[in-house]
């Protein structure tokens, strides 16, 4: 195991920032983690990176204990803290080399941070001062420095956070390119970042787990719920198709498109097609509507359910 959490609670004066928290990250995985803001993302990441300590609970990361081998689990960590933080009148180079120098790496710094570079694509502004750079090349920068010694799990905060579209999908590229290297855990609100990213996503609302599943069965779990999505020729009553033998719920969508809701562990397309014969309704189609992540998220975060 890379990463193993385990009853972490985090209290912050009154308040519980996590509440219990108990996870594993195997090596090699990309693991999102997802939530609203205030969730208690980045306290976890702060925790499982010897920023702070936790309230209860024990965590380790590559056997390393939080409490036990702080210097050495940081050999091993590479982190991204939220909002970046960095030295905007130094160069590039300059700051690449400051951090190695914090990480004592003497031998081949040089290659070192010239690989950095190319990895994360930063050739092209190396010889800029930070400050002048803008905030896709600043994440990239920081990229850098969460990878300079070579950490075999990276702790990324919201890494794409204030990006343009197009910076975000080469932020959501490398990462996924370092992944294929690395067990990476990065937070986010955003979730179809889990889903172009992540294998795995641990949803966490007020301080608690409130699913933790790999992104493919998140998204086919879909708290039990089917949506059909069904064209008639013409108007359809409400009442009517809300009678249909297992209908939990029905919504128009255009004046004769309906999504009808039913329990997933019934198929209702029979029914409704029986429903058209009987009603002398044509069904012009029908199809089965694939929930996003983004549904259950909602889902799961607004009602706390638990799958
Ligand atoms: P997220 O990263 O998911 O947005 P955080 O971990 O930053 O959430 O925060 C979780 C909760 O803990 C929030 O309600 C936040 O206000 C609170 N919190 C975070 N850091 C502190 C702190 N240093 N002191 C007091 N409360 C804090
Ligand atoms: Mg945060």
């Amino acid at each position: 195991m890379s990463i193993i959490v385990n009853n972490i609670t985090k209290v912050y004066g009154a308040q519980k920032a996590l509440n219990n928290v108990s996870f594993e990250i195997k090596s090699g995985e990309i693991v999102g983690l997802l939530g609203p803001n205030g969730a208690g993302k980045s306290t976890m990441m702060k925790i499982i990176t010897c920023f702070i300590p936790p309230t209860s609970g024990e965590a380790s990361v590559c056997g390393y204990d939080i409490y036990e081998d702080s210097k050495n689990l940081r050999k091993k960590v590479g982190y991204l803290p939220e909002n970046n933080p960095l030295y905007h009148d130094m160069y590039v180079r300059e700051y690449l080399e400051f951090i190695s120098g914090v990480h004592k790496m003497n031998k081949r710094t040089r290659d070192i941070i010239g690989d950095m570079i190319q990895t994360t694509a930063l050739s092209a502004e190396q010889n800029k001062k930070i400050g002048a750079l803008s905030k896709g090349y600043r994440q990239r920068i920081g990229l850098a420095q969460a990878l300079i010694h070579d950490p075999d799990v990276l702790i990324l905060d919201e890494p794409t956070s204030g990006l343009d579209p197009n910076q975000l999908v080469e932020m959501r590229n490398l990462i996924k390119e370092i992944g294929k290297e690395k067990t990476v855990m990065l937070s986010t609100h955003i979730m179809q970042e889990v889903e172009a990213v992540c294998d795995r996503a641990i949803i966490i609302n007020k301080g608690e787990i409130v699913a933790d599943d790999s992104t493919s069965k998140l998204i086919t779990a879909t708290a039990n719920v089917e949506i059909i999505k069904v064209e008639f020729s013409t108007p359809v009553d409400e009442i009517q198709l809300k009678s249909i033998n297992g209908v939990l719920e029905v919504s128009k969508i255009d004046e004769n498109i309906w999504d009808i809701k039913s329990v997933s562990d019934k198929d209702i397309r029979p029914d409704i097609f029986q429903f058209a014969v009987s009603n002398n309704y044509t069904v012009l189609s029908m199809s089965k509507v694939e929930q996003s992540l983004e549904d259950i998220f909602r889902q799961l975060t607004q009602d706390n359910l638990k799958i």
